[in-house]
């Protein structure tokens, strides 16, 4: 028998945008063009704490400038490579052209695991970055556009800004050099919750789909399917709670570093967050029993598997215990090419890391968009779309003659706040691209999972635009 290899992070990726470019009709020069990473800047850099020297590893990889400016964000991490950069990277430009936000593929990587920095630490650290960031010319509200990611978040973000700021004071749009900001500093409404969201929107759609359902044995609907989620960072802990809140569905399984709580008749989301807030992990919480194996996580039998830590968590040592009817990849790379060749075979669905968890970057550009206005959305519309529906609300009682109740006349007037507006256009933005990629997958005869049908619809995307500017005729 054939022996499987196992490939990294990077070799995966590249294997499956191999196995989806096969499938286009583009010219090889082109499509070497848009698989390659375009500019890769890694650095060393010294930091001092107290009276020592600290020489930190770092990288800001760009993938494609088919559009500027380059977007991703910076893990901080002691795993980083230049390898998993450019894995991340690439999936970026992907990511971007899968739901329509111009920007082209980019990603950053500090070699720290920041568990064991203090706050003032990780602020140099953050600073330094930043400033070597600028000399090379790899940031820029035009040019290259940092985001949070693993082991980052608005703090980092904060301070990011502040930093770029400091060598920018005349450059009028310099506060849309960074997103995932506080909301105090220039950043929007519901970017924190915005992965997690975006994954509960992809996974409703899926399952809204009668046809998908009926071949894997499931009803259609989210309302009390079970669920398991690996991780409770941000993007784990939001896809479970408003999976939880806004879709009823019952979240039986919650793995973290110390173990996995498992809980058949369903977990209190809210509390676990909690919990893990004040302990630092999840051991010992009261409201589920623990499993302590690596990967007893994927074993336990449910609907909906929601990988959302790090990458090549599914490989070909442990995919023969998947459980579920379906994977949606909340992390980046959560499954290797090797593991899903498998796990496809057994019939199990995957909603690719590219389509599912572009959330986060759908709303970092609308952040960046309300930089750009120097507005926040709703400002000029809200009140006039209030009075507008007021008239009507006001019209209708008058030719019926009766009266709408208070309540439902504050809801049918409301105006959008900008929390509503950011919900409503990522909402929509996770449809779209959903049935743009079912559409590609049910069109063409050869491709018959999720992640080709993505790719594909990704490469035409970044291929046009490359054709556009004549550069491959
Ligand atoms: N780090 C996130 C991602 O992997 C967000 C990127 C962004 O908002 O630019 O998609």
């Amino acid at each position: 028998m054939k022996k499987l290899v196992e490939p990294n992070f990077y070799e995966s990726v590249m294997q499956n945008f191999d196995k989806a470019a096969a499938l286009t009709n583009h010219a090889k020069g082109l499509l070497d063009q848009i698989r390659e990473c375009n500019s890769i800047y890694q650095m060393n850099f010294p930091v001092k704490f107290g009276n020592q020297y600290e020489v930190i590893e770092a990288y800001r990889i760009q993938h494609s400038h088919h559009r500027a400016p380059t977007k991703g964000g910076i893990r901080f991490s002691e795993h980083v490579s230049q390898e998993e950069v450019m894995a991340l990277a690439a999936l970026m430009t992907f990511k971007c052209a899968l739901v329509d936000v111009p920007f082209g593929g980019a990603k950053g990587g500090v070699k720290i695991n920041h568990k064991k920095y203090s706050v003032d630490q990780l602020e140099k650290i953050t600073r330094r970055y930043t400033v070597e960031l600028i000399r090379k010319g790899f940031i820029g509200p035009s040019v290259d556009v940092p985001a949070p990611d693993y082991g980052t978040g608005s703090r980092e973000m904060a301070w990011i800004l502040d930093t770029y700021r400091t060598f920018a004071k005349d450059e009028i749009d310099a506060v849309g050099c960074v997103t995932g900001k506080p909301v105090a500093q220039n950043g929007i409404r519901g970017r924190t919750e915005a992965t997690g969201r975006g994954v509960y929107y992809g996974i409703r759609e899926l399952l809204k789909q009668e046809d998908e359902m009926k071949a894997i044995g499931l009803t259609p609907g989210i309302a009390g399917k079970t669920m398991v989620i690996q991780g409770l960072g941000n993007v784990g802990s939001y896809t479970a709670s408003i999976s939880k809140e806004e879709g009823d569905a019952k979240i039986i399984g919650i793995a973290e570093y110390d173990g996995t709580i498992y809980n058949p008749d369903g977990i209190n989301v809210q509390k676990l967050i909690s919990y893990k807030k004040s302990n630092g992990k999840v051991s010992g919480f009261p409201g589920g029993k623990l499993l302590k194996g690596k990967d007893d996580w994927l074993s336990i039998k449910c609907d909906i598997l929601v990988p959302a830590a790090l990458e090549s968590t599914i490989h070909i040592g442990n995919a023969k215990k998947v459980k579920a009817k379906i994977i949606a990849e909340a992390a980046n790379g959560p499954v290797t090419a090797k593991a899903e060749e498998l796990l496809l075979k057994k019939g199990i669905i995957i909603l690719p890391d590219m389509y599912l968890n572009a959330g986060g970057v759908t709303v970092s550009y609308f952040e960046w968009l309300k930089n750009l206005s120097h507005m926040r959305f709703g400002r000029m519309d809200k009140r006039f779309n209030e009075n507008t529906n007021l008239n009507l609300v006001n019209l209708v009682e008058k030719m019926t003659g009766k009266k709408v109740s208070k309540a439902n006349k504050k809801l049918l007037t409301k105006g959008g706040d900008e929390i509503d507006l950011v919900r409503s256009g990522l909402e929509e933005t996770m449809l779209n691209a959903f049935h743009n990629i079912r559409e590609v997958k049910n069109r063409r005869k050869k491709v018959n999972d999720y992640r080709a049908a993505a790719f594909i619809n990704a490469i035409d995307k970044v291929a046009g635009d490359y054709m556009m500017m004549g550069i491959f005729p």
